[in-house]
């Protein structure tokens, strides 16, 4: 192999339909065109040439069961081709294209994507930033084992917790988990870390469900038998819903609980005591309702008020017209409360806006409250109002001149809902060596530590 042939695609002896004989070198990495008169060949050349072999090879890395599944294409007229990557080809005709087109879906790759996730990706917490996988008795089991190793063995309580339901009391419950033979409780002071705080971004309840936490077994991990292990485990995650609390208790009697460690059967995570949404491909595609960001419906951006255009020149203080809007006539009322609440904040009327600083140019912007209070209601509010004035020709005209598209602040114009975007594929060292971590999406709401 030839250095040119590392970062270049070299045809040789092209002949496919109208093509001469033809002999090139097309780097890769480069956007190349292709022009020429129409019946030149361009298309021989780009489709079925180039995109005819880089396709034909790609489908001959698969084994003949799955080749039946994918387009076969005839090889190409060409002696010789050298260097081609697998293909895409976004095709010439009948384009269907929308505002919703991206490169993703005109090529289907976002098909084959939105699979893949739903097959592969691994859910991240988005409170605690760690993976969340189902749990069975049997990764429960090696779970228990290794952290048991690690704190000396300690004297275990394998629980299971079960909610009291609001119409229920207490004892009824307990009654009831009696009569199936679970008489053993961790008493509720001692049992002070069984409920998970909620995080932040959850309502907190009026009051706290009470939830006992079911003794079904007491063990030390390193002297249990494991078939015995196992056999409990399963039926507190049966008993228990799919949640088994593991409490390091001390030797003291009632024992006190130390540390839990806490498991999941489901799409959980069980530190965090959040529960997640199963994967189908839907929820990784934003043209479903399933998958697209509430906030922008899958469009990335969002039609608002771009106060670049409001404040185009930063030079202009506030009495010398900063805020274009209010030099009109029609709003010159707003120019006169702004500089009336300005003085009052002792805010300059003078300085050029670009001098102002963060916190002015914020007051002037978010104001102080509503206007019907009587105070300053800032330009964001002015917007607003006219909003709800929108039904008048003149006000739509206005609104027009002020408005852009800007990204979506919900999903940062990844165009999906944050529930999709806690999966990820491939691992941390892929990601850095594609990607700075600083540099990298972050979804919205995700506690993540780079
Ligand atoms: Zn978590
Ligand atoms: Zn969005």
């Amino acid at each position: 192999m030839t250095d040119a042939s590392r970062d270049a695609i070299l045809v040789r002896g092209a002949r496919q339909n109208n093509l001469k004989n033809l002999d090139l070198d097309i780097p890769l990495n480069e956007l190349v065109v292709v022009t020429g008169v129409s019946g030149s060949g361009k298309s021989s050349l780009v489709f079925d040439t180039l995109y005819a072999e880089g396709q034909r090879r790609y489908v001959e890395t698969f084994s003949p069961y799955a080749r039946q599944f994918l387009d076969r294409m005839d090889k190409p007229q060409v002696d010789a081709i050298t260097g081609i990557p697998p293909a895409i080809a976004i095709d010439q005709t009948n384009p269907v294209r929308t505002s919703r087109s991206t490169v993703g879906t005109m090529t289907e790759l976002n098909d084959h994507l939105k699979l893949l996730f739903a097959r592969a990706a691994t859910l991240f917490c988005q409170c605690c930033g760690k993976p969340v996988r189902r749990d069975t008795p049997e990764s429960i089991y090696t779970d228990i084992l290794s952290r048991a190793r690690n704190a000396g063995d300690p004297r275990l309580l394998l629980c299971f917790p079960v909610p009291v339901p609001k119409s229920f009391k207490e004892s009824e419950v307990r009654e009831l988990l009696e009569k199936q033979g679970y008489t053993r409780f961790l008493a509720p002071d001692t049992a002070h870390d069984a409920a998970p705080a909620r995080k932040r971004g959850r309502k907190p309840a009026a009051a706290p469900p009470i939830v006992l936490e079911v003794i079904q077994d007491r063990l030390r991990a390193g002297g249990a038998e494991r078939g015995r292990v196992l056999e409990s485990l399963e039926a507190a995650l049966r008993v228990g819903r799919g949640r088994v609390n593991l409490h390091v208790a001390d030797d003291s009697d009632p024992p006190r609980t130390l540390e839990t460690w806490r498991y999941s059967s489901e799409l959980h995570c069980a530190d965090c005591d959040l529960a997640y949404q199963e994967p189908n491909p839907s929820l990784f595609s934003f043209n479903s309702p399933v998958g697209a960001c509430e906030t922008c419906r899958g469009f990335g951006r969002t039609i608002g008020i771009d106060y670049g255009l409001v404040i185009p020149d930063d030079s202009k203080s506030l009495r010398g017209g900063a805020i274009k809007p209010w030099q009109t006539k029609s709003y010159a009322e707003c120019q006169q409360d702004l500089e009336k609440f300005a003085r009052k904040r002792g805010i300059p009327l003078d300085t050029p806006w670009r001098e102002l600083g963060a916190e002015r140019r914020s007051w002037v912007l978010e104001g102080e409250g509503a206007w019907s209070k009587g105070v300053w209601y800032g330009v964001r509010r002015f917007f607003a109002w006219l909003e709800t004035r929108a039904y008048r020709m003149h006000v739509r005209v206005l609104l027009s001149r002020y408005r852009a598209y800007t990204p979506c602040t919900a999903c940062d114009g990844a165009r999906l809902k944050t529930a999709a975007l806690l999966w990820r594929l491939g691992s941390r060292e892929l990601g850095d060596q594609t990607l700075g971590a600083s540099s990298r999406f972050r979804p919205h709401g995700a506690q993540w530590s780079d």
